[in-house]
């Protein structure tokens, strides 16, 4: 069996490697030109699906290397007002667990781990165009630059924008979800670090604020310093497996805090997505004049290059499709919002359980069918509850209700921090969201 990966993302490459451990001839075709390219992006929530998907699929070291790699975890999770007042704070469990924690990886590290010792299966500069299915059971996918590669199975892992997705299910269809975020990074500095409380600091934490504006904060924390250099106290083998790994390389990941301003789009400039980085913190500051000076001082210090405006977007669900040697994982079949943070962490479950059945030792269409009649149910299970967190259409946007909906949203965390039995509830229910102790079948 060969089996070729179109997108060398979080999906693609966790199958990838899951396929070349198991023995299984694989290649992925990759539209960017080199390993640096596309190096934008901040924290990724890395939950227990997806903890489980990266150990199951990645060699042990590498493994390894991703907990090395990842951010400090955060401690707690934050509510406040824009007036950074604390709504609620819910103590999240420590991270000593390799599966059943919450970590922060930056995106790009991620992607510098991925692509560790996969020279020989990445083709970097394949742009995908078209695939065609043949009479033999083959698949051959045709890039723009003329070449093709053929196999017995093409899977989809191109994002959004899938152009397979567009071919093979041409109904599938992908719509604005009716938000728009700006998001930029900050350096960690004596200054910066000031301006959050000490829970912002160590947590994650979210701003809900009148005309149904939403912030996320991050603070990324890593172990090596700006220079690149491991820090003070980093020791063990966690010391030896970053000094190792080459993807340090090519990743210029520095302590960061990153924000994510969110609305409604019309309550942005028309152009906001033309917007360069200046132009888009000017209109985080427009849109926030009474907020609490510090949150507003950080939108100020962001560095405007790694500041970009994101339209919000998410898939419509479909009907299952009669299954064949095309299929589809991540975000180019089951593109959701950010809303629930599970995006990264449903492409890398829908890769661990492809690989599980592509090496069961089933034919690969009855491989395919098993896959994709587990992963349609959850995974647009998962665009529904992700759309119902960000949706431009929700009682907070809406401009008397909206008021209500937010005094309603502040009083739900408020009782539920102050409650001790609601507030475990809330923190399990986390969790079990998140993947802990989940079942995904074709276990070995
Ligand atoms: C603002 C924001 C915040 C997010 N936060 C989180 C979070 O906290 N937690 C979480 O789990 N998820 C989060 N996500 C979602 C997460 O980033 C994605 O869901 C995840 O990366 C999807 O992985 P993927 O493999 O499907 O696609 P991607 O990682 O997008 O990879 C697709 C790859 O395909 C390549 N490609 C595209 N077209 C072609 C082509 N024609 N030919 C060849 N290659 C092609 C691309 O260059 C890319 O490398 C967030 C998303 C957004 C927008």
């Amino acid at each position: 069996m060969h089996v070729i990966v179109i997108g060398a993302g979080t999906g693609g490459m966790c199958l990838a490697h899951g396929l070349r451990r198991a023995g299984v001839s694989v290649a992925v075709y990759e539209r960017d030109r080199t390993r640096t390219d596309n190096l934008y992006g901040y924290r990724v929530g890395i939950d227990s699906a997806g903890n489980r998907a990266l150990r199951e699929c990645l060699p042990p070291e590498l493994f390894g290397t991703f907990l090395a790699t990842c951010a400090r975890a955060p401690r707690f999770f934050n509510v406040l007002t824009e007036k950074r007042r604390v709504t609620a704070s819910f103590p999240l469990r420590p991270d000593d667990d390799p599966v059943n924690s919450e970590r922060s990886v930056s995106r790009m590290t991620l992607r510098q781990v991925l692509l560790t010792g996969m020279e020989d299966v990445v083709h970097f500069g394949k742009e995908f165009t078209r695939y065609e299915q043949h009479g033999d059971g083959t698949v051959t996918a045709h890039f723009a630059d003329g070449t093709s590669a053929t196999g017995d199975l093409l899977v989809a892992a191109d994002g959004t924008g899938s152009r397979v997705r567009r071919q093979y299910l041409p109904h599938a269809g992908i719509e604005d979800s009716g938000i728009v975020a700006i998001s930029a990074k900050v350096p960690v500095t004596e200054e910066t670090r000031a301006l959050l409380t000490p829970e912002m600091f160590h947590g994650i934490s979210s701003v809900f604020a009148p005309g149904g504006l939403f912030c996320i904060w991050h603070v990324m924390e890593f172990k090596w310093d700006r220079d690149g250099g491991l820090k003070h106290g980093v020791g063990g083998n966690e010391r030896e497996l970053i000094e190792r790994w080459p993807g340090l390389l090519y990743d210029n990941t520095r302590d960061y805090i990153n924000w994510g301003l969110s609305a409604a789009a019309r309550k942005f400039p028309a152009d906001v997505m033309r917007m360069d980085g200046k132009e888009l913190i000017e209109v985080a500051l427009g849109m926030t004049g009474s907020w609490h000076p510090d949150l507003r001082r950080l939108f100020a210090l962001a560095e405007p290059e790694t500041c970009f405006p994101v339209n919000i977007r998410t898939s419509v669900p479909v009907e299952p499709w009669p299954s064949t040697n095309v299929t589809l994982l991540g975000d180019a079949i089951h593109t959701m919002t950010p809303g629930q943070g599970v995006g990264a962490n449903t492409a890398l479950r829908d890769a661990m359980l492809l690989c599980r059945q592509l090496i069961s030792g089933k034919q690969v269409l009855d491989a395919v069918a098993a896959y994709e009649r587990e992963m349609i149910p959850y995974g647009f299970a998962r665009v529904k509850d992700s759309l119902a967190r960000m949706n431009g259409d929700a009682a907070i946007h809406k401009p008397v209700i909206g008021r209500a909906a937010l005094a309603m949203t502040r009083a739900f965390f408020g009782v539920t921090d102050r409650v001790p039995a609601l507030k475990r509830k809330f923190v399990d229910d986390l969790y079990t969201y998140r993947g802990a102790d989940e079942h995904t079948s074709g276990g070995m």
